[in-house]
């Protein structure tokens, strides 16, 4: 189905960026990959699908090398048709004790990054009349927690932003969507289940019991390659029309 096409995902040495990469790769689009932590094995991964695949290192909290990112990656493939704005961190606490480092970063990379990603890419997806971009929101683009205050102005922000990018691009054959994820057993929600089972004094299984359950009442983690499956329908003809949608996949989180 995406034969032929180049998807580029922020943060996709990891977890759920990994996991949209490789559902874009089964279908046949050359993959350029982005984000820290071991890049070889990843690359691994998704080679081994059969496709094109390449690595630029920019951090996403800097908009320089977000830019030199879209240049390598138009120099390596010719230019990016699909855009997964992914990259993701989070922080936890009180507003009055939030560390104002940590809410610069989570705003620059969480909802900055989409920005700058989407303004670079935008132009050839227009001349070419395609283009998919996707956001990797949360169910925090929906509704609040507490002591998430960061991350849910960002990814309230990105919803937005989603709305917008696919109302300017609506006559275009460009389309923007949300993805908005409950739990995801990654690295990211890991260290939330160790932070609860350490101040609890509970095991690992307690504290993950109790985090679906506070949330989420399927009790299920929603898997990436789930994820990859909606990302999928955003990229096939099906889904030619469905431009602004903030689609939640979290177990009937939101439906609370
Ligand atoms: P993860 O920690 O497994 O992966 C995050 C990825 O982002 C990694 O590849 C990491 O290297 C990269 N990254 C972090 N900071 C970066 C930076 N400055 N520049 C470039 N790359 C950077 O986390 P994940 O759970 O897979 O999260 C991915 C996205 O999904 C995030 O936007 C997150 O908010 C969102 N999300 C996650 C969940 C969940 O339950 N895990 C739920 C909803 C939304």
């Amino acid at each position: 189905m995406l034969k032929g096409k180049t998807a580029l995902v922020t943060g996709s040495t990891s977890g759920i960026g990994l996991g949209l990469a490789k559902a874009l790769a089964q279908q046949g689009a050359n993959i350029v990959l982005n984000g820290f932590g071991d890049v070889e094995g990843p690359k691994a991964e998704v080679a081994a699908l059969g496709v094109k695949v390449a690595y630029h290192g920019a951090d996403m909290s800097k908009p320089v090398e977000i830019e030199a990112m879209m240049k390598y990656a138009a120099a390596q493939f010719g230019r990016v048709d699909i855009l997964v704005n992914n990259a993701g961190i989070q922080h936890v606490a009180r507003i009055e004790n939030f560390p104002i480092e940590r809410w610069d970063a989570i705003i620059a990379i969480n909802l900055n990054s989409a920005f700058h990603a989407t303004r670079l890419a935008l132009p050839a997806m227009q001349k070419a009349n395609w283009g998919r971009i996707i956001n990797v929101a949360s169910v925090h683009g929906l509704v609040a927690s507490a002591e998430k205050s960061a991350y849910v102005t960002a990814k309230h922000g990105l919803v937005g932003f989603t709305k917008v990018t696919a109302l300017e691009n609506a006559t275009t054959g460009v389309t923007c969507n949300a993805i908005c994820p409950g739990w995801v057993l990654t690295p990211l929600v890991q260290k939330q289940v160790d932070a609860k089972a350490a101040t609890g004094g509970i095991s690992n299984e307690a504290a993950t019991r109790q985090l679906l359950g506070e949330k989420e009442p399927s009790l299920q983690f929603t898997t990436p390659e789930e994820l990859g499956a909606l990302a999928l329908f955003f990229c096939s003809p099906a889904g030619n029309n469905v431009r602004g949608v903030a689609w939640n996949m979290d177990g009937g989180w939101a439906a609370q």
